[in-house]
């Protein structure tokens, strides 16, 4: 690991310094020269020093992944090979899990803990794909033709370029990278200009596994500038995207111009269906998780609770107590249960939303304010906020406020519970509780969600396909389907045996004028 030195010491500073973009397998200067620093949100440290990527290092990025794919070795090397590097890179990130967590930790302000989670769930996704790799060779088809032989196969896409978001900036990075590589394709990576370090640290680490110079290449920077280079550019053929809805839009226009592949994993305002015959502890217990977790800067939080009203002050009051208790803190603060928001800005986005809410009616019953003083005015954070009382056409209701707010409103029919639950643009995830089996299936077979978890909250497995219906996105990750989103699909058709059709009959000499 070369590319950005990180501290040893836990909850020190660090001082990584990248001055270049990854390309052709090593870092090049940028065409710029300048330069952005990273800073923990928990207490604005400097984490980082990082390239300030231009348009023109993005087009050098996108040559480089082109000219490896049109000419290098990796589209043609045997799947069975490819995958053996992304296991390869799995032990890698499992030897150098302490250095990618206190990156991540640091660069985002999670828990260490947490961002340990999180690299272990990247590790896993590498060993998915690494695990499945030569498993599935296309289809053999009975043309019912004598003397042909018919083959359905996969291909690679192309030059992918990836795009992410900084609430788990490596796992969102590591859905996209192993199954484009285990498809042949070469990519470039535009992680959030917020959250860099740790997709530096993979370019390394991928570089170490053996993956040949020029298919992995990587830009740091901002969105606008870097991030709209490559789904305009034509050499790139797929544009694969996690992050907001309005990004989501300008990605898919600029993509049009030049009918790109569009993968997109967007947001949500995700339905937490608690019914009164549920089990009460569990239920109120994840709805904390549902929304609380990461401070609510999770694409699946279950921001929106439906309750049955029968039940609604009992659970509500019970919510109010435990989110009033949840400690925050930094990466290393060992007593924290949650950390701070990515930024101040975005900080200022989600207590609008909640002065939103109140302004249209809403109950403001914890949280919902910023901390100015104290151990907690020094980084960004803000307390768990729960807002009582709330309709379907509020602003906080509706819209993705990415941070610790949960809405409360009520539902007395299994009916109503499933029209408020559907009641959003997006789709991306929610849960039911109930004890009654029937209910639950008929319940969750009602939501117009991508993933749906019944007595549950939040997990998943690589194995199994994660998405959004709605405006939540267009595409799959995790499982066959996030393979299959980089791969072209080919027939190859075969005469053995090739003689004259005589569909058009050979002209007789003379007949012709
Ligand atoms: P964002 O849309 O602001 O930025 C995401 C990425 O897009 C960043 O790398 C950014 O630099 C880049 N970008 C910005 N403008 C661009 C442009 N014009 N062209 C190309 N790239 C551009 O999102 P964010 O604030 O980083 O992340 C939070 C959002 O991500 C939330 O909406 C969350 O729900 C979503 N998210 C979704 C999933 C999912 O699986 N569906 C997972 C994680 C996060």
């Amino acid at each position: 690991m070369n590319s950005i030195q990180l501290s040893e010491t836990p909850g020190a500073s660090t001082t990584g310094t990248v001055r270049g973009a990854y390309l052709n397998g090593g870092w090049t200067p940028t065409s710029g020269g300048s330069t952005r620093i990273i800073s923990c949100p928990a207490d604005g440290r400097t984490v980082a020093e990082v390239a300030e990527c231009t348009a023109a290092d993005a087009q050098a990025a996108v040559a480089s992944a082109r000219t490896a794919f049109d000419e290098g070795v990796w589209p043609g090397t045997s799947e069975k090979e490819r995958g053996q590097v992304l296991l390869r890179t799995a032990d890698l990130l499992e030897r150098d899990k302490a250095a990618y967590a206190r990156a991540e930790a640091l660069d985002t302000g999670k828990r260490y803990v947490e961002a340990e989670y999180d690299i272990d769930d990247v590790a896993a996704c590498f060993r998915y794909y690494g695990g499945i790799a030569g498993t599935d060779a296309g289809r053999v088809i009975d043309t019912g033709v004598p003397g042909t032989i018919s083959r359905v196969v996969h291909a690679p896409v192309g030059v992918c370029a990836l795009i992410t978001p900084w609430n788990y900036p490596l796992l969102q990075a590591s859905w996209k990278v192993a199954p484009a590589l285990l498809a042949g394709n070469t990519f470039v990576l535009k992680p959030s200009e917020l959250t860099p370090s740790t997709s530096i640290l993979l370019m390394d680490t991928l570089h170490e596994a053996g993956l040949p110079d020029g298919v992995a290449n990587l830009v740091t920077g901002m969105g606008p500038e870097v991030g709209a280079v490559l789904s305009e550019d034509p050499r790139v053929d797929l544009v694969s995207f996690t992050g907001g809805l309005g990004t989501g839009k300008t990605i898919m226009r600029a993509a049009a111009s030049t009918v790109k592949r569009v993968a997109l994993e967007l947001g949500g305002k995700n339905p937490n269906i608690v019914f009164a015959d549920a089990s009460r502890d569990a239920a109120i217990d994840n709805a904390l998780t549902a929304v609380f977790l990461h401070s609510g800067q999770v694409c699946s939080a279950g921001t929106r609770l439906l309750v049955e009203e029968s039940i609604h002050d009992e659970v509500v009051a019970e919510l109010v107590r435990r989110a009033g208790a949840i400690r925050l803190g930094g990466p290393f603060d060992e007593r924290a249960e949650t950390g701070p928001l990515i930024s101040a800005a975005h900080r200022e986005k989600v207590h609008a939303y909640v002065q939103a809410g109140v302004a249209e009616g809403a109950t403001l019953l914890c949280g919902g304010y910023i901390p100015r003083t104290g151990p907690l005015g020094v980084g960004n954070y803000y307390p768990p906020t729960i807002l009582d009382g709330c309709r379907s056409g509020m602003q906080v209701v509706r819209e993705e406020s990415f941070g610790p707010v949960l809405t409360v409103e009520t539902f007395t029919t299994e009916q109503e519970a499933v029209r408020l639950a559907n009641d959003t643009v997006y789709g991306l995830a929610g849960a039911v509780w109930t004890s009654d089996a029937s209910r639950a299936q008929r319940v969750a077979g009602g939501m117009r969600h991508g993933t749906v978890w019944i007595n549950d909250y939040h997990p998943y497995v690589p194995q199994a396909e994660w998405g959004g219906f709605g405006q939540s996105g267009n595409g799959r990750e995790l499982g066959l389907q996030g393979l299959a989103e980089y791969r072209e699909t080919k027939h190859l058709w075969q005469n053995i045996d090739p003689k004259p059709s005589h569909w058009f009959e050979p002209a007789e000499a003379g007949e012709q004028q």
